[in-house]
C-alpha cells in the first residue's frame, strides 16, 4: 500500500467513525428528549455529586444565552473532601424562578447529572406535568 491509499483509509475510517457518533448522539438525544418531562409544571434538578462542571448545561439553556434573561444555571465552587486532602470542584446549581423546564440542559449533561422534577402543587404523570389542584396554596 502506498502512503497516499494509506492516508485515503485513514480519512475514510474517521470519516465512518465520526458518522456512527454522530448517529449514537441523535439516537441518545431521542431517548433523553422523550424521557424527560418539560413544561412550567417541571424545574431542573443537579445531582451535585454527579455533576463535574463542564458547563454544558449552561451553554445550551435558553435562559443563559438570552442576554435580556437572568441566568437559571450558575456555578459554585464546592470543596470536595479524601482521606488526605480537600479540592474545589465547580458544580452546576439551578435557579428555580428562571427556570421555564425546557429540559434541554437534562438532555445535554453527558453524565446525565440532571433531571426534571415537579414543581410545588404539580406531579408528573405519564411523563407529563400535571397540575394538582388541591396541592395549590391560596
Ligand atoms: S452539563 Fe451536567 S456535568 Fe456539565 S456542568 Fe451541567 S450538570 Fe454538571
Ligand atoms: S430546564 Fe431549560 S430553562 Fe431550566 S435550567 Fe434547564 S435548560 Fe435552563
Amino acid at each position: 500500500m502506498t502512503r497516499e491509499e494509506a492516508v485515503a483509509d485513514q480519512r475514510l475510517a474517521r470519516h465512518r467513525s465520526r458518522q456512527t457518533a454522530k448517529k449514537s448522539f441523535d439516537e441518545m438525544r431521542r431517548n433523553f428528549v422523550i424521557k424527560f418531562p418539560r413544561g412550567k409544571g417541571v424545574v431542573a434538578y443537579v445531582y451535585e455529586d454527579i455533576c463535574m462542571g463542564c458547563i454544558h448545561c449552561a451553554d445550551n439553556c435558553p435562559e443563559n444565552v438570552r442576554p435580556d434573561h437572568e441566568d437559571a444555571i450558575v456555578f459554585i465552587d464546592k470543596t470536595s473532601y479524601l482521606p488526605d486532602l480537600s479540592f474545589e470542584t465547580r458544580k452546576s446549581f439551578i435557579v428555580d424562578e428562571n427556570c421555564i423546564g425546557c429540559a434541554k440542559c437534562a438532555v445535554i449533561c453527558p453524565v446525565e447529572a440532571i433531571v426534571m422534577v415537579p414543581r410545588p402543587g404539580w406531579e408528573v404523570v405519564e411523563d407529563k406535568p400535571v397540575l394538582v389542584e388541591e396541592s395549590q396554596e391560596a
